[in-house]
């Protein structure tokens, strides 16, 4: 069984974000990038399949610029077998890289595609969806447990109500949760191997896909500053403010 990831070079979750003076983006020039969390997820989860004994090559891909190979680069020092970059320049909408991803499942041939539940720069939630309909093949969203079974995976999720639990038939697109497991750090002497590990190097354009914007952004701001919150002495203190000062009770 082969198992494609999808991994985005995102803005570290840990930077503070910064919106261009004319509104026109984020700024992200000098700003530490990473592979956006929950691909980290979906990474760690294909290399347990594999090291279980139930894959037998996991193929990290990323859609973007060239320095999208880092993110690459970093899939296979946790243990993908090989890596994919498909080189788009600019932003490209979750359309774009769904009808890019098809393309490589075309060529690939894997049993399931991996992803992220959501990638925290668009927060978007839409890629996988769409691949999966773009291929016709079953979806199971928002993973936070995955077992193997044959020719299908079951697939628990979260939502309001608590747990589900759902059967897809292989091959399928499965989206990842932060809750799946906990992704391992690269070790050094992995890090090493993984600069010998091969990545193919596609450009979007070759293979037909055109990436314009179908979207277009009219405006970035910042969210309004919050007014700075007060202690109370007591909960007499707290009920007393909240009646007559937020009059919310
Ligand atoms: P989104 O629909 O933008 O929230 O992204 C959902 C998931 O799709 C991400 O967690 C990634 O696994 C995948 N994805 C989105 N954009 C890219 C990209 N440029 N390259 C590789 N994977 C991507």
């Amino acid at each position: 069984m082969k198992i494609l990831v999808a991994v985005k070079r995102v803005i570290d979750y840990n930077v503070q974000i910064r919106v261009k003076e004319d509104g026109s983006g984020v700024v992200t020039d000098n700003v530490k990038m990473s592979t956006n969390p929950p691909d980290d997820n979906a990474i760690e989860e294909a290399v347990k399949i594999k090291e279980s004994g139930k894959a037998t090559e996991v193929v990290a891909v990323s859609v973007g610029e060239e320095k999208a190979q880092e993110t690459v680069r970093k899939a296979l020092a946790v243990g993908s077998d090989r890596g994919i970059l498909v080189k788009a320049e600019g932003m490209i909408e979750p359309l774009a890289v769904a009808k890019i991803l098809q393309k490589v499942v075309e060529k690939e041939k894997p049993d399931l595609v991996f992803m992220g539940k959501q990638a925290i720069d668009d927060d978007c939630n839409q890629t996988g969806q769409m691949l999966a309909a773009l291929l016709n093949w079953p979806q199971a969203t928002f993973a936070s447990k995955i077992e193997v079974k044959d020719g299908s995976l079951e697939v628990t999720r979260e939502v309001d109500e608590g747990l589900e639990t759902l059967e897809v038939n292989i091959p399928a697109i499965v989206t990842c949760d932060l809750r799946l497991n906990e992704p391992r750090y690269a070790s050094l002497p992995n890090i090493m191997k993984a600069k010998k590990k091969p990545i193919e190097q596609i450009n979007a354009s070759d293979l037909g896909i055109d990436t314009k914007p179908r979207v277009e952004q009219v405006k970035i701001e910042e969210p309004p500053k919050r007014k700075a919150g007060i202690k109370v002495a007591s909960v007499e203190e707290l009920v007393q403010k909240l009646k007559n000062e937020a009059k919310v009770l």
